[in-house]
């Protein structure tokens, strides 16, 4: 048995973004012992980056706003596959979250009259993000940091230590999330005991047992090379969950930002904003042409401007007329600029024109956009406010992941296991919308907290016990690759040399760019099933040199794992999908089908250990399951105009 440090908590909440630390707060509130870890830097999670805004339908810069518009605008965003009941919730409770957030101290910027100021975003019919100039994720983790240590602080003056019921664990990285068993417990097993974790800095093992368990590890963008997402996302939540027996909704569905950076190298698919667009920024290919008026889809075509003039005086008075298509959703921007590119009419540097420039004066550019000019000039050397970006898609954003009851936020079929924020499927459908996704982490991160403390409070039958089998079990999987020097013993990989865990990387990231990218094809995505299955069969013999203090290496050969996992479940779901949605476009299958809306796709493992995996490598590791959708509420689809409804929903649906 291995001797590994153990401690005790109520709730364990994995990941100190805005999700995790919303539900941290929640469930310190509401009386649990809650541990917080994260593989980062405290302060330092993905949620910093976030530049535009926060998604709220408070109604502050146009009175027509309320959270039914918003809900709408959040269905037809995602094309109908939303998880209904969350995008109502989130709609719902949006604008109590922003309050909320300035009742702990946060600045957002004013209107005139001394408001929340809030701006026009890509799919959203009023203005509607609340924001820091550009910085807002910054503004949300320091004011969720700072009510951490106010109840840091409580709790000192109450029981003598500021970590006696709410603590973090800085840069130590979570492998396995454990389980209770029969022979540990008593009670039925299978339920969540506690997470296995390293740290980062001295390699050091350790347990932290507790009944309930938040993931809030974010997304999954390091799996391929074109991205905006930092180190972090390297999918561990979503394999976390795999892996203890949880399915993943919709992975097919991964969401390329149509403008990031394209120029220099270096630099290439980190974001562009689209508060630029959302500021009055324009789309231009090389020949000056204005060309998202030639990309309105037919679902759209009632609600965009026809023209340029049309389009420009929405800026001015948007009550009288439509807004300019710049401000499509997402996948339908990024879809246009690939075709334009594709079609020779990209910039030099493969992307197309983004510009401001001619829109406000200069300083008015530097003050709301003031990330967007530093980037810009420290990284490009260009001026954007005397000249065009050049931009184009980048991977964001993924809509698919782990499959959670709504309103509870409870990981299904793992009792204990939560999960909020972008590791959680279902909210976004087929894609998300700008500014939606800070409020999703506010939201359901508030309620994944609160269950998971109603959860351990509730535990009729007592807690789980970890059980030891399994710790070692973890131990042992977390040091293979400090053994890969021996190889295996016997079979085909016998006396094969390690393999370098940076290459591995490498190919994974092209493999998912090329093949199973913003534009898929059924050969691609077979071919990149098959690469994954070589890569997989290597990456068991990822092996790296010297020990376990700080060793980038070694870390990047555990995540591996989770890569692996977690772009087989997208390559999978995104054959299995013979349609194009949202975030998923089939060049063989190019149009929105409406029986597919009916259907999820669910990803679950069948090969927990891999062994099969390794013999029968085609085979894979993840199995995939239809499931038809829950009908949607009545009285949310009267929301809507029949006429709308029949381009999304199924003939029986429209009947029903
Ligand atoms: P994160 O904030 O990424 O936090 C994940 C946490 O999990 C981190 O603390 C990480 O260290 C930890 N973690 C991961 N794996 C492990 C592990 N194995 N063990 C322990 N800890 C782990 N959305 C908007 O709504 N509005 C915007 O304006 C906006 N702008 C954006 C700009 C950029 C450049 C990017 C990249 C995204 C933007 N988004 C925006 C999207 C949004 O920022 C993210 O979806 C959101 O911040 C995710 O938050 P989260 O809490 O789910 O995860």
């Amino acid at each position: 048995m291995s001797v590994v440090d153990r401690q005790e908590w109520d709730v364990v909440v994995v990941g100190a973004g805005g999700a995790g630390l919303r539900a941290a707060i929640e469930a310190r509130e509401r009386g649990a012992r809650t541990a917080v870890i994260c593989k980062s830097l405290f302060g330092k999670a993905h949620t910093v980056m976030a530049e535009g805004g926060i998604a709220a339908a408070m109604g502050n810069v146009n009175a027509g706003d309320n959270w039914q518009v918003h809900f709408r605008d959040t269905m037809r965003g995602g094309k109908f596959l939303n998880q209904w009941r969350m995008a109502e919730l989130h709609a719902q409770e949006a604008p109590d979250r922003v309050w909320e957030l300035e009742t702990w101290g946060a600045l957002f910027d004013r209107t005139k009259d001394g408001r929340i100021s809030q701006r026009n975003f890509g799919g959203h019919e009023y203005p509607r993000l609340a924001h820091v100039g550009d910085r807002t994720g910054l503004e949300l983790i320091r004011t969720l940091q700072q009510k951490i240590v106010s109840l840091q602080q409580e709790d000192k003056k109450e029981t003598g230590d500021y970590e006696s019921r709410l603590k973090v664990f800085q840069e130590c990285t979570v492998t396995r999330v454990l389980k209770d068993t029969a022979s540990a417990s008593g009670a039925a097993p299978g339920r969540v005991s506690g997470v296995f974790c390293y740290d980062r800095e001295s390699g050091r093992f350790f347990v932290l047992e507790a009944p309930s368990v938040v993931i809030a590890t974010g997304g999954i963008g390091k799996s391929f090379k074109v991205t905006s997402n930092s180190w972090e996302y390297t999918g561990d939540g979503h394999a976390l969950a795999l892996l203890a027996g949880a399915p993943l909704l919709n992975m097919e569905f991964v969401q390329f930002h149509p403008t990031g950076m394209v120029w220099p190298p270096s630099v290439k698919g980190i974001l562009v904003t689209e508060s630029v667009r959302g500021d009055g920024g324009v789309l231009q290919n090389s020949e000056g042409k204005r060309f998202m008026f030639d990309y309105i889809p037919d679902v759209f075509k009632e609600k965009y401007a026809e023209s340029e003039e049309e389009g420009d005086r929405w800026y001015e008075d948007p009550d009288n007329n439509r807004r300019p298509p710049e401000l499509l959703p997402r996948d339908e921007v990024a879809r246009a600029i690939n075709a334009e590119v594709k079609a020779g009419r990209g910039s030099p540097h493969g992307g197309v024109f983004l510009d401001v420039s001619n829109r406000m004066p200069a300083e008015v550019i530097r003050r709301r956009l003031p990330s967007m000019y530093h980037q810009f000039k420290e990284l490009a050397d260009v001026d954007i406010t005397a000249e065009a970006m050049e931009v184009g898609p980048t991977c964001h954003y993924v809509m698919g992941g782990i499959a959670v009851e709504s309103d509870t936020a409870a990981a299904r079929g793992v009792p204990g296991l939560f999960a909020a924020g972008e590791v959680a499927g279902g909210m976004h459908g087929s894609n998300r919308l700008g500014g939606n996704s800070l409020s999703d982490l506010l939201v359901f991160g508030r309620r994944a907290g609160l269950h998971a403390a109603q959860y351990a409070a509730g535990l009729a039958e007592g807690r789980p016990a970890v059980d030891d089998v399994e710790v070692d079990a973890a131990a042992a999987e977390a040091l293979r690759p400090f053994s890969a020097e021996e190889g295996p013993q016997a079979g085909a990989e016998a006396g094969r040399p390690p393999e370098n865990p940076y290459t591995l990387h490498q190919e994974l990231q092209q493999t998912m760019n090329d093949l199973v990218g913003i534009i898929r094809r059924e050969a691609e995505m077979e071919a990149a099933l098959q690469k994954l299955a070589e890569l997989r069969v290597r990456a068991r013999r990822a092996g790296v040199e010297g020990h376990r203090q700080f060793n980038p290496g070694w870390h990047l050969a555990l995540d591996l794992r989770n890569m692996l996992l977690v772009s087989e479940c997208v390559a999978r779901a995104a054959l299995e999908r013979t349609e194009s949605r949202g975030g998923h476009t089939r060049e063989d299958h190019p149009t929105m089908e409406r029986e597919w809306r009916r259907l999820n796709l669910l990803c679950r493992l069948t090969d927990p250990t891999g062994e099969l995996a390794a013999t029968d490598p085609v085979r894979g590791q993840i199995r995939l399951a239809r499931e038809t959708t829950e009908p949607i509420r009545p009285d949310l689809l009267a929301l809507f105009e029949k006429e709308e409804l029949v381009k999304y929903l199924a003939e029986e649906e429209l009947y029903e």
